[in-house]
């Protein structure tokens, strides 16, 4: 692989490569199909002195209108089975692959482990990045290992689950955003499985269980739940949980003794963005062509032509109302850029 045989696509459309169908236009695009390809658009970007940024399926960013740069979109494919022990299956897949599509191929040959998981939007490659997460169940839970690329040494490297550094919704993927691209995914998915059921809405599943059951309960939750985004354009959950001491969270507790909240390990707990964002009044609020969804408030939609700076507009303007109304400090989940 030459730098020069990339194909660099002048005035890339990101329109509909972003779930909040932004419009957005980046100053060349490059589909990254093999994992060389990514050592290549390094050396270009670095060549042209043109920035670089790496994109998947675009369900978690808020991607501003205009690019000066590389906007290279991770389209590498390919999953299979590398074990099947008593213990375990290890399980390998691309980070193009389509996260949703790679936890129903490992459900539908049983194997259970990532059926929480199920139709959460994405790649396999982003899946580490914030340490997905729904339904009880994160990626962290079943992770092996994975293969990178580093932008810093420009080599290949494997890191393990304490490589990682994964916690709620973060890593060193997202700590140490534009150095690593994720080329692919291992999981280890115990044997045998238990199902985990400890998110209420999955507790009254009836026996007998398998990860086809779980899975569809999943799918049916998150679709009653969370407004579709082909339909109306959103980044999921646009808030993450906060995650405050007792202290913290006494001004709210003390007014809502039966707010939610979710003891950590830490001693500190987590509250519910959404229910904070509710109480606050903005649920189906309106700013321009940005809003909250009437039927979920941790959801940010576009109301039609929106760009990043409405988005950012309605974001900043939920984070001082539930600041001066509780004085929770609130924090984006998806990523600008
Ligand atoms: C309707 C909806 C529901 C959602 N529900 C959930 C949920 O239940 N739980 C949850 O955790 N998330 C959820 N999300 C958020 C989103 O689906 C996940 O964060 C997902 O992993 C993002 O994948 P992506 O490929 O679209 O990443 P992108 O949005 O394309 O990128 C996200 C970030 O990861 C980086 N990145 C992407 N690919 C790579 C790679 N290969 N290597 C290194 N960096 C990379 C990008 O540079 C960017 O910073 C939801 C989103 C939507 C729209």
């Amino acid at each position: 692989m030459t730098v020069s045989s990339l194909d660099l696509i002048p005035d890339f459309d990101l329109s509909a490569r972003n779930t909040l169908a932004l419009k957005s236009r980046s100053r060349f695009g490059v589909m990254i199909e093999t994992p060389d390809q990514v050592t290549a658009v390094f050396a270009r970007a670095e060549e042209s002195g043109l920035p670089l940024r790496i994109l998947g399926g675009g369900s978690n960013v808020v991607l501003s209108s205009g690019y000066e740069g590389i906007t290279a979109v991770v389209a590498t494919t390919g999953r299979r089975v590398l074990e099947d022990t008593e213990e375990h299956v290890l399980v390998e897949a691309a980070a193009g692959e389509v996260w949703h599509d790679f936890v129903a191929w490992t459900v539908e040959q049983g194997f259970g482990g990532i059926e929480n998981l199920a139709g959460i939007p994405g790649t396999v490659g982003a899946a580490p990045v914030q340490n997905i997460g729904a339904y009880g169940a994160e990626v962290a839970d079943v992770f092996d290992s994975l293969v990178a690329y580093d932008a810093e040494t420009g080599a290949l490297k494997t890191f393990t689950a304490a490589d990682c550094a994964f916690a709620y919704r973060d890593s060193i993927f997202k700590r140490e955003a534009g150095r690593y691209v994720v080329l692919s995914l291992r999981l280890r998915l115990p044997k045998p499985w238990a199902p985990n059921l400890r998110f209420a809405g999955l507790a009254d599943l009836e026996a007998p269980l398998d990860p086809a059951k779980v899975m569809a309960r999943v799918l049916g939750l998150r679709g009653s739940k969370l407004p579709d985004w082909r339909v109306t354009p959103n980044a999921g959950s646009f808030f993450q949980n906060p995650i405050v001491t007792l202290a913290e969270a006494a001004p709210v507790l003390a007014a809502f003794p039966t707010a939610p909240n979710f003891p950590q390990a830490d001693g500190r707990t987590k509250l519910s963005a959404g229910w904070l964002i509710e109480q606050t009044g903005l649920k189906g609020l309106r700013m321009g062509r940005a809003g909250i969804s009437e039927r979920h408030a941790l959801v940010v939609i576009n109301l039609g032509e929106a760009d990043a700076d409405d988005i950012a507009a309605l974001a900043a303007h939920v984070k001082a109302s539930v600041r001066a109304r509780f004085g929770i400090a609130l924090h984006e989940e998806p990523i600008f850029l």
